[in-house]
This record gives C-alpha cells, sequence and structure tokens, in this order.
C-alpha cells in the first residue's frame, strides 16, 4: 500500500508500504480521509520528540472497513467508520472506571516516542482494534467525519466545566480547537461566548460559528474588555485552547471569583501561574485530555449540523500532495487551518 512515512525529520515521502496485518481483534480500515493536526507539524521536525522516524503519521481520519479480525462480528466490509485517536486497554484502572483517555497504556495512532510506535493513517490502510471504531451516517462526508476527533476534545473540554444555562465563557484562541469549543459551549447553555485570537481572520470566523464576542488580544486588554461585558465580574469560565503562559494568565484574570479555567492548550511544558490570584478568588484550573465517552455525541452534532466543521477546511488533497501541504503549513503560511488528505 502508499503510505506518507516520516522517514526522517522534515522529510516526508510517499512509500510503497506492506499492509498492516490485523488481529482477532482488530479492523483494517480503507482510509478515506485523514487531517493534518498541529500536532503532527509540531512532530515533523523532532521538536516535539512525539514523531521518531521511521513513522507513518496521522490520527484524524475515516475510512471504510476493508476486513475485519475473526472476533469482530458486528462490522462488515464496506461499513463507513470512525475511529478515536487513543487507543485504550480497556482493563486497567482507569479503562475500568470509565476513563479510556487516562488508561495506563494508552497509546495514540501514528505517534511514536521513546514507549511505543504505532503506525497513523496518512495511508491507505490502518489496523485498528475494534473497540475504538464507531459507525458513521451514510450522509457524512469522510473529510467531515476526519474533524471528529477534533470535536471530542472540544466537547470533552466542555463537558468537564461546569456551565449553567446562560453563563459567560471565554474561549481563549480561535484556531481549530477553539472554533470546536465555542460551538460546544454554545450548545451547553453558555448565553454569551467570547472568542479571544491576535488574528482578525481567525476571529471573524469565530463570528460566524456562534461567537458573541471576539477580542483581539493584540488591540484590547482581555481580561478589561471580559469585565466590560459581565457587569465587572469577569466570565463564568474560560476554556483555555493555546497553552501558554499569556494566555493562561489572561484567562485566569477573565474570570469571575470562585469561575473555572479549563486547560486544553498544549504547546508549553511549564507555564508561570499567577498563584494568589486562583486560590484568593478561588478559581478551579483543571486540564482536560483528549476524549472519552464522547464519539457517539460528536457524531450526532456533526451529522445535525449542531457543530459545523466545513469553514476550518482549508484544503482537500490526495495523499501525494501530503510532503507539500506539510512545508506549507509547517511554514505557518497565514489563513490555513485543517488540511485533509484523501489517500
Ligand atoms: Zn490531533
Ligand atoms: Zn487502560
Amino acid at each position: 500500500m502508499k503510505a506518507l512515512l516520516l522517514s526522517e525529520y522534515k522529510h516526508l515521502a510517499l512509500t510503497d508500504m506492506p499492509e498492516p496485518e490485523i488481529g482477532p481483534e482488530e479492523v483494517l480500515i480503507r482510509v478515506k480521509a485523514c487531517g493534518i493536526c498541529g500536532s503532527d507539524v509540531h512532530g515533523y521536525d523532532g521538536s516535539t520528540g512525539r514523531r521518531i522516524p521511521p513513522i507513518v503519521m496521522g490520527h484524524e481520519a475515516a475510512g471504510t472497513i476493508a476486513e475485519v479480525g475473526r472476533n469482530v462480528k458486528d462490522l462488515v466490509e464496506g461499513d463507513r467508520v470512525t475511529f478515536d485517536s487513543t487507543v485504550f486497554c480497556g482493563h486497567c484502572f482507569f479503562c475500568r472506571r470509565g476513563q479510556a483517555n487516562l488508561c495506563d497504556h494508552r497509546e495514540v495512532l501514528g505517534v511514536s516516542c521513546d514507549d511505543y510506535r504505532r503506525g497513523g493513517a496518512f495511508a491507505e490502510y490502518v489496523a485498528v482494534p475494534r473497540r475504538i471504531c464507531y459507525r458513521l451516517p451514510p450522509e457524512l462526508p469522510f473529510s467531515h467525519a476526519a474533524m471528529i476527533e477534533a470535536i471530542g476534545v472540544a466537547v470533552h473540554a466542555v463537558s468537564l466545566t461546569p456551565i449553567q444555562i446562560n453563563d459567560t465563557a471565554v474561549v481563549m484562541g480561535a484556531g481549530m480547537i477553539g472554533l470546536l469549543t465555542l460551538q460546544a459551549a454554545k450548545l451547553a447553555g453558555c448565553g454569551r461566548v467570547i472568542s479571544v485570537d491576535v488574528d482578525d481572520t481567525r476571529l471573524e470566523a469565530a463570528r460566524k460559528l456562534g461567537a458573541t464576542h471576539t477580542v483581539n488580544a493584540k488591540a484590547l486588554d482581555t481580561p478589561e474588555h471580559v469585565k466590560a461585558l459581565t457587569e465587572g465580574r469577569g466570565a463564568d469560565v474560560a476554556i483555555e485552547c493555546v497553552g501558554a503562559t499569556a494566555t493562561i494568565q489572561n484567562s485566569i484574570a477573565s474570570v469571575r471569583k470562585g469561575g473555572t479555567v479549563t486547560l486544553v492548550g498544549n504547546i508549553t511544558p511549564n507555564i508561570e501561574l499567577p498563584l494568589q490570584s486562583v486560590v484568593a478568588r478561588q478559581i478551579r484550573v483543571q486540564g482536560s485530555c483528549a476524549s472519552s465517552g464522547e464519539y457517539p455525541a460528536c457524531i450526532d452534532l456533526l451529522s445535525r449540523g449542531a457543530i459545523r466543521v466545513e469553514p476550518m477546511i482549508s484544503a482537500t488533497a490526495p495523499l501525494d500532495k501530503g510532503p507539500e501541504w506539510f512545508e506549507r503549513l509547517y511554514r505557518g503560511e497565514p489563513n490555513l487551518m485543517k488540511v485533509v488528505l484523501e489517500p
């Protein structure tokens, strides 16, 4: 089969590789669409240590069943599916209490690090355990279905955030996860959703997708602006989708006393925390990792158009154009959001 192999850092090439073999509990998927994730772009040059070559990346995908393992009885060839990026074991302490995202033996498709190497979906075929697959409705395009993994991240973060009807939420960052999170926050009952970014094009997209207010953090003092919109109190919750000191500090300063800040962005290992502001104002700061059990809801939300992804898809391209698109994303070409490869 053809696969996009990262043979060394910053070098991707369409390569002939053996088709993956499947175990009794696994299925072979004919990949129809696979999104390029920010983490793939960051892994491409070795800076994250999570894409050690050689590796076929890709974990935001959808396709059809090509073959099923001996013990798989409820899927057949041709079924349209998507799958979680997290391969969980199903029997550790965390899996058994319904937190597959925290599995002790967690592996992520298309990742190779010091602990494991697992081939991903920038390929004609990928093998995955049956237990991470979900059936897709017939009318949902594969390129949209490839975004379900990211929708899961947003829906999980919002589910962890205590939101009451008509609350005000700040969503820090209007990249793909931020744009999905603001839609999920509205669905969860937020009356006002304030999207914050430094890029006006992204803020424009945020408004189109339902943000009631937008703040360009380069032009305005975010916490002051949020307070002005909330009778001087601050927002009830903030969901942080960037992961840097400045944006986390702004999130903390933008919530009211007793508010919650949910951290999703994860680009820096350490940040500087304004401890006294968190403690004295009794702020809850919590992390949110991947998703856990939200896939069926995400598939339904996307199929019904309650969550929209098409404004975020900048391009779809065949697999052999992958190296070019990786380069363009890596160079940080403006106005590029999600690029979906179609093997
Ligand atoms: Zn991803
Ligand atoms: Zn487990």
